[in-house]
């Protein structure tokens, strides 16, 4: 058995993270899999998602802080459209996961959420997702 689901998020701000957990608990529920893996995906080249604490907000800000050392705008870059440290984090983090499917649930611990991740906003992203098993 296999479904897809594409939803979008609208990003309000340059950087952000955005909490996408309930549109992939849904997405998991409507394919109907109770026991399989779901593959989420984000086709942009500046954004990506990732899993971590959804509980503080400030754990998504204090990664937000981490990333901007990590790869700050930099004279050297070359690339035209001026967005280049966007595309760095973007590599940096994933354009996908793969999650488990248990018992036609994701199969996340405690403290976990799905966090959309914005690095060129503010935008209209795509986000799909792929559930596969039984
Ligand atoms: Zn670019």
């Amino acid at each position: 058995m296999t479904a897809l689901a594409s939803f979008n998020v609208r990003s309000s701000k340059q950087s952000e993270w955005i909490d996408i957990s309930s549109e992939v608990h849904k997405a998991v529920a409507e394919s109907g899999v109770k026991e399989g893996i779901a593959v989420v995906f984000v086709p942009h080249t500046t954004a990506s998602v990732t899993v971590n604490e959804n509980a503080d907000p400030d754990v998504p800000g204090d990664l937000r802080l981490a990333l901007d050392l990590i790869s700050p705008d930099r004279g050297e870059f070359r690339h035209g459209e001026g967005n280049s440290a966007a595309h760095v984090k973007t590599s940096l983090i994933s354009p996908s996961l793969t999650l488990i499917v248990a018992g036609g649930k994701l199969l996340l611990g405690t403290w976990q959420g799905i966090l959309f991740t914005e690095h060129d906003g503010p935008r209209t992203r795509k986000v799909h997702v792929r559930t596969m098993g039984e």
